[in-house]
């Protein structure tokens, strides 16, 4: 009787939750092929919006437990849902026995699992690189491999931006791998068509589709995403405001049309993902030079074990050469990067990462310091560039 309440709950809940979806994105699922597979199966997609899992689960018929982030279910409402959907915590970046002792038993049982290879959402549209673990799992796992591709969710939710706009979602699918070929395909085999197979760029879809992407204020915290100015090259310097996005150094200004596109007597970077790889590299070579990166009023906030964050205290961050430094009267801290691991930007705009057993995260206080620059610098340190 109890799973029978559940089983009609989760229909309610879904229909529901496609309804308030379909309203808000106006969805179109036509070349959604794999809406009605037959389970068990694994299904991958690109990660765009917030709402990607809602969507995908929404939009297709069997129950989907999706893998998410575990800090997600502490939040009252997130998890709420996130529990009712039976989708499977996750610590970001880290490997997990937990959840994939989970993926297995759902997987055994017959289920199916949903997952975000990217693991994290995306800045400029593109697909960005995929976990190479997850052909580990894949391999682990022994099983038919769905991917779906989320196309105008950058346009209608951009991670940098405050509010989402409606114009048009497509939602398409089919099958990558089938169970039978995966014993005679390597890790990078399997990397190279997941990899494929999801690969999406918002940019160049939109320059074939040129959809309406209506709201309000639609550049508003674009310097969350973009934070180096193309004519002048300063670092920080970017605006936004209403459909406005300014450098207060040299006065250069865009404007973010309906299309996403941006327009300016300026004649650099139209779209948002060539402004953003040509800022990556610039960065790189600013941080090679031990340039330093530093951010005033920052209050930093630790948790360990999903504990909620204690206040660390509030002072200035740095990056300078390898250290990573918590300027505070409080308590300071001095951290190589070298440790540092698990390194993501929480929501849009707050830098998170782990220094041992300790979760870190730092809230700027100006709102307008790209946290994705931060989270950027470390990973490029940490990697030593490569
Ligand atoms: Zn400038």
């Amino acid at each position: 009787m109890k799973q029978k309440v559940e089983i009609l709950d989760y229909r309610l809940l879904k229909l529901l939750i496609r309804k308030y979806l379909s309203a808000r994105f106006n969805i179109d699922d036509s070349n959604h092929f794999c809406k009605d597979y037959e389970p068990p199966c694994l299904m991958i997609s690109n990660h765009i919006t917030n709402y990607d899992p809602f969507i995908i689960a929404a939009y297709t018929k069997y129950p989907l437990h999706f893998v998410a982030s575990d800090r997600q279910f502490i939040h009252p409402v997130k998890g709420f849902f996130l529990r009712r959907y039976g989708a499977l915590p996750k610590t970001k970046f880290r490997n997990d026995y937990h959840a994939i002792k989970d993926i297995q038993r759902i997987i055994h049982d017959g289920g199916a699992v949903g997952l975000f290879p990217e693991g994290r959402r995306n800045w400029d549209g593109r697909t960005g690189e995929l976990v190479f673990s997850t052909s580990k799992l894949i391999k682990l796992l022994n099983i038919d491999v769905i991917g779906v591709t989320i196309k105008g969710g950058y346009l209608s939710q951009p991670r940098w931006a405050l509010n989402s706009r409606k114009g048009k979602v497509f939602l398409s699918s089919r099958v990558l791998i089938k169970k039978d070929s995966l014993q005679n395909m390597s890790y990078e085999d399997i990397y190279k068509v997941i990899s494929r197979g999801i690969m999406h760029d918002e940019y160049k879809f939109q320059s074939n589709k040129m959809i309406r992407y209506k709201g309000k204020n639609l550049a508003e915290k674009l310097e969350l995403g973009l934070f180096i100015c193309p004519v002048c090259k300063d670092i920080d310097s970017l605006r936004s405001k209403g459909n406005i996005f300014k450098c207060m150094s040299c006065e250069a200004t865009w404007e973010y049309d309906e299309f996403g596109f941006l327009q300016s007597r300026f004649k650099y970077f139209s779209d948002i993902k060539e402004w953003n790889q040509w800022q990556i590299g610039v960065l790189k070579d600013y941080l090679r030079k031990d340039a330093v990166i530093q951010a005033e009023s920052v209050r930093v906030f630790s948790s360990s074990r999903l504990k909620p964050f204690t206040r660390e205290g509030e002072g200035s961050i740095k990056i300078r050469g390898n250290v990573f430094l918590f300027d505070s009267l409080q308590s300071p801290l001095t951290i190589h990067i070298s440790d540092i691991d698990g390194i993501n930007v929480q929501s849009n705009d707050m830098l998170e990462f782990y220094n041992g057993k300790k979760l870190y995260r730092a809230v700027f206080l100006d709102g307008y310091s790209s946290a994705y620059k931060w989270a950027l610098s470390l990973n490029m340190i940490k990697s030593n560039f490569g």
